[in-house]
């Protein structure tokens, strides 16, 4: 069940450090910069920054979880719809999240976690166009039994939104099984088709980051799957609450518009706060 903690962010019983509050982001975060890069399908992704974090953040609390990384990708990539992005695969998904997070904060991604032995943190630095470039993604799969023709295409945000309110963890894998091939809730057997949980993990695998870590307090080694769509959701919340706390600030002392604040260069805007602060 290992490759499951990723597709089920609302379960508690199923152990989800990408999305729960045991690994985080290391640093309040850095300067936001402006930029502007061509994906590999042609199209433009927008950097967050500025007034557009703002934007984000906002749609992106108005909607359940599953869909917050979609309202950060809706932003940055405007000529695509929301409906697309929910239907591409969560590989694909992750490497535009990738590639939004490396031109709106930088590639280096240095977060944290917490040893599951004796709780104390594990630090750790991924590079985001590494993990991008490591992307590769497999649509579907095919196979025979019992003389029937079978598919399972890979899941998408849509699966996600839909197994997120399921009352147990088997409802959750049924539904998801039943989603990615077709098939109704009621003909997902899991005694009858083992094979088939093996089958979607491993279709699915494309779309996990599993980190190795080992704690220097306690020599314990633990496997952490790193989560980019909700990392970078608490990223940009962070982001969106300092700005908001600097337009404050300049906003007091100054008076000028929120929006000018938010349009001004980072680094002017830290100069200011410098100068209140001395
Ligand atoms: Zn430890």
């Amino acid at each position: 069940m290992q490759a499951l903690r990723l597709f089920l962010p609302n379960l508690p019983s199923i152990p989800n450090l990408g999305q729960g509050s045991s690994i985080g982001v290391s640093r309040p975060g850095k300067d936001l910069s402006t930029g502007l890069a061509e994906n590999d399908q042609g199209d433009a992704v927008n950097a967050l920054s500025g007034e557009r974090i703002l934007i984000a953040w906002e749609r992106g609390l108005s909607m359940p979880e599953p869909w917050r990384p979609l309202a950060l990708l809706e932003l940055a990539m405007p000529e695509t719809d929301i409906a697309t992005l929910a239907s591409m695969p969560l590989a694909e998904r992750n490497a535009k999240l990738l590639e939004l997070r490396s031109i709106s904060f930088g590639r280096a991604i240095e977060a944290f976690a917490t040893c599951p032995l004796c709780d104390a943190p594990l630090e750790f630095v991924l590079n985001a166009d590494d993990l991008r470039r490591n992307v590769c993604t497999a649509a579907e799969e095919t196979w025979i039994e019992s003389k029937t023709e079978m598919h399972m295409r890979v899941a998408n945000s849509n699966d996600l939104a839909a197994v997120v309110d399921s009352a147990s963890e088997d409802d959750a894998c049924a539904m998801l099984l039943a989603r990615t091939m077709g098939i109704e809730n009621t003909d997902v057997d899991f005694k009858a088709h083992s094979d088939w949980l093996t089958r979607f993990e491993h279709l699915n695998a494309v779309a996990e980051t599993v980190c190795a870590l080992t704690c220097e307090a306690c020599a314990e080694r633990s496997e952490i799957d790193f989560d980019i769509a909700g990392f970078l959701w608490r990223e940009v919340g962070a982001a969106a609450r300092r700005l908001l706390s600097e337009i404050h600030r300049l906003a007091s002392a100054y008076g000028w518009s929120e929006r000018e604040i938010a349009a001004m260069n980072p680094a002017r805007r830290n100069a200011y706060l410098e100068m209140l602060n001395s």
